[in-house]
């Protein structure tokens, strides 16, 4: 039988009537054998997810104060799922000896992973299968970065021997076998892990959207989702910003070729966005989406011959480089060159590194200009459609926006432009209009 892997985020377990759901999603397959389980998430907005509980009373725990009350409404969320679900289980000894850990200071990594150990073992009840703890399985290494063939050797046969298991995500453990925590949204990666382990059909990834949408929907209204995506064009979004799932999610996976699908534990019947490595199939648009952010700066420096000087390009590096600073693009004309940094790690450094740029590189004209929102239209499509940038461009300039830098890599993949931070929000819908309301 093919196996699938399912991992329900925290919105998809947050209370009694969502295990529930969660329950009939896995009980209508019997390909999925290896559930993956995050703690209770917020339960209506304002409501506290159970892991910021975790680290808030672990932390009144570590200063030496009280922390009764905060513990014991940690142990109600749990309770009250209990109650409501009429399961016949007590969590009461485990509850006894998280709080004796708390007490003796066991690590915030231990505190936060307790969410998704406790949420397993009462999910693990609820559908017969058995309990997982993945402390022993999944590892990381000295240095804290998680270690997939030490993983892989112990986790591959514990599955093997299994018919059915709830694992709980977000966590592993260091080789003195204490709790380590992946960065917060991390049961995505061990969804992908445990993917990777029994090298499932596919990666079912439940939360509480149906997947992506080409455009936020916070500026387009409604906007259509994705049906499937390639993992670079999800790169290219992701790192724009639009984010459903956890970026290091997809190595594992990846690394397998196993599919991802992003569901919607509240829409089950939808089939949500599948992220593959490569699809003959073309997008229905020629984009697969578009993705942007405010908060950049560009420093423009111009040199007469600057393009015939050898080492200026790396110069203008090292100054950034000596100043600790990245750079996101780098748009370059015949005498001129832009560097496109995020506004955030300029602030304080302006001086330091327009000084530095000048030692190094002597430049005729230097200037920062801030407010700059970049945007990202990606779309694996674009290669083969002709006039694709033209559209673009008659679509910005109809909304009447200025286009201040353009960058398009030579995979075709992407064009990225740069507009006023305050343009932001028409480019996009001008975008959105031209390439897909257009296309319908
Ligand atoms: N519970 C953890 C968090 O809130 C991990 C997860 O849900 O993926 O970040």
């Amino acid at each position: 039988m093919e196996t699938k892997v399912v991992k329900f985020g925290g919105s998809s377990l947050a209370d009694a009537g969502q295990l529930r759901k969660a329950a009939d999603i896995v009980r209508a397959e019997p390909e999925r054998r290896f559930v993956v389980a995050s703690a209770p998430g917020k339960r209506f907005s304002g409501d506290m997810k159970v892991t910021d509980m975790l680290y808030s009373c672990y932390d009144t725990a570590a200063r030496g104060e009280s922390f009764d009350d905060a513990f014991a409404a940690i142990e109600e969320r749990f309770n009250g799922i209990i109650r409501e679900l009429e399961l016949d289980m007590s969590l009461e000894s485990e509850f006894a000896g998280i709080k004796n850990a708390f007490a003796h200071r066991a690590g915030r990594d231990y505190a936060a992973s307790r969410g998704e150990y406790l949420n397993s073992i009462i999910l693990a009840k609820l559908l017969g299968f058995e309990f997982i703890d993945p402390a022993g399985f999944i590892r990381f290494d000295e240095q804290g970065a998680f270690d997939l063939e030490a993983t892989r050797e112990r986790l591959v046969p514990r599955l093997e021997k299994c018919e059915n298991a709830v694992i709980p995500g977000f966590y592993g453990s260091m080789p003195n076998d204490t709790i380590k925590t992946f960065s917060r949204g991390g049961s995505d990666i061990t969804g992908s892990i445990v993917a990777n382990a029994v090298n499932a059909v596919i990666y079912e990834n439940w939360t509480d959207v149906s997947g992506f949408m080409i455009a936020d929907p916070r500026v387009v209204d409604h906007p259509r989702n994705i049906t499937t995506i390639t993992y670079r064009e999800l790169r290219e979004l992701a790192y724009m910003g639009a984010g459903v799932l956890h970026e290091d999610a997809i190595f594992p996976v990846r690394k397998a070729g196993i599919p991802i699908n992003i569901r919607n534990t509240n829409r089950p019947e939808d089939k949500g966005t599948l992220i593959v490595s490569d699809t003959a199939e073309t997008s229905r648009y020629t984009i697969t989406g578009i993705a942007g952010k405010k908060g950049f700066s560009v420093i423009q420096i111009e040199k007469d011959m600057m393009n015939s000087e050898v080492g200026f390009g790396k110069n203008v590096l090292r100054a950034l480089e000596k100043n600790n600073m990245c750079f996101e693009h780098m748009p370059s004309g015949i005498d001129t060159m832009s560097i496109i940094v995020n506004s955030d790690a300029l602030v304080g450094k302006e001086k330091a590194v327009l000084d530095e740029i000048n030692f190094r590189c002597h430049p005729d004209k230097m200037e920062i200009e801030n407010n700059l929102a970049l945007i990202a239209v990606v779309g694996r499509s674009m290669r083969k459609a002709r006039g694709t940038a033209g559209r673009l461009f008659s679509a910005l300039a109809h909304a009447r926006v200025n286009v201040k830098m353009i960058d398009q890599g030579s995979s075709e993949l992407n064009i990225i432009i740069g507009v006023e931070e305050e343009d932001f929000e028409t480019a996009i819908r001008a975008i959105y209009d031209m390439f897909v309301l257009t296309e319908c």
